[in-house]
């Protein structure tokens, strides 16, 4: 685990290079206003990697496309800062924008397949970035573009690169889409439900690879999964979130071994784990999911939440502070002043 995951994040250590705060995205439909991200705050660092989980809808996703700033319309981020190394992402001109996708921030998206353009070579598609973004020429590109897909195991690279997306598996695509993602040398990798296609074998083949290139180059990887069992691996810290808002913060360890909110802890419960004996049943959290268009008052976890108090039903418990070793947005766990 890196450093990053070990320190104890204090007010006193340098800037993250992402750092999120109170971010808040809406979507404005027919029946109602959607409050898909409620104030979300977290950091990622060098070298860190952080993971955000929650079942569909909870808000992980926008939160990534807010970072890209490529929230569709009539969707929009109504409030909160992103600071990616020290420079506001929500203030710069849509042409620094452009510069920011592809070259400093990299992305990893589900199904590699559809992601991929299927009349072009493979090759063609990994040099792009450089093409765009470095000003290559289009043989260097094409040979960097090889020695990229050497980087994330593709066999035979030399001519392989030829290869249009349908003669790849899944799990090779998605390993091109993180040679493309990688090619100008990101500070930052964004990775949403990058294995949801894939079987279980390839699924922890690929994690393994973008593990190892974060490592690698110092990359911040932000995970977004809904799978707990991936975040427990590989994540060095994570934010469990649910409808919109983080619930709970920790490192990867800790998350596993010590969940304290509800939600997290019916999470845990739901997925296989190997600490757990075989003919352990899992259990499914009670109670219907979240939705979005008439949120519950107080917690929004309250309607499913087995230890809910009185007044969980009337007001939602403060949010988790950033930079909070574990922090817990539940009136069962006051703030401690030493987690601050
Ligand atoms: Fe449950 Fe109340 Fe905690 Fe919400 S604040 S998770 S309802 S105990």
């Amino acid at each position: 685990m890196s450093q990053a995951a070990t320190a104890p994040t204090t007010a006193g250590s340098p800037p993250a290079l992402l750092q999120v705060r109170a971010l808040t995205v809406e979507f404005p439909t027919a029946r109602g206003v959607v409050h898909a991200v409620d104030g979300a705050s977290f950091d990622v660092a060098h070298d860190e990697i952080v993971a955000l989980v929650g079942e569909s809808g909870c808000g992980k996703s926008a939160t990534a496309l807010a970072i890209l700033r490529l929230i569709a319309a009539p969707g929009r981020i109504t409030g909160g800062e992103i600071l990616f190394d020290g420079c506001d992402l929500l203030a710069l001109p849509e042409a620094a924008m452009r510069v920011v996708r592809g070259r400093h921030i990299g992305m990893v998206f589900q199904e590699p397949m559809s992601s991929l353009n299927p009349v072009q070579r493979i090759g063609r598609q990994v040099a792009e970035p450089l093409l765009q973004h470095r000003k290559a020429d289009a043989a260097g590109a094409l040979r960097r573009a090889v020695d990229l897909l050497r980087g994330v195991n593709v066999p035979s690279p030399e001519a392989r690169w030829r290869d249009y997306p349908h003669q790849f598996s899944g799990g090779m695509c998605q390993r091109a889409m993180i040679a493309m993602a990688m090619a100008c040398g990101p500070r930052l990798l964004l990775a949403d439900e990058p294995t949801t296609a894939l079987d279980v074998t390839v699924q922890a083949l690929v994690l393994e690879l973008l593990q190892s290139k974060v490592r690698e180059h110092r990359t911040g990887l932000l995970l977004i999964t809904h799978n707990l069992g991936v975040v427990a691996r590989y994540a060095d810290r994570v934010h469990v979130m649910y409808a919109g808002r983080i619930v709970e913060s920790a490192s990867g360890d800790d998350l596993y071994s010590r969940p304290q909110h509800p939600y997290t802890i019916g999470l845990l419960a739901s997925v296989p784990r190997l600490d757990r004996a075989l003919d352990q049943r899992l259990q499914p959290i009670d109670g219907q999911p979240f939705d979005p268009l008439h949120p519950p008052r107080g917690c929004a976890f309250h309607p499913r939440c087995p230890a809910a108090l009185a007044r969980c039903r009337d007001e939602a418990p403060p949010r988790v502070a950033p930079r909070t070793r574990h922090g817990v947005a539940c009136w069962l766990h006051p703030v401690r002043e030493h987690d601050r």
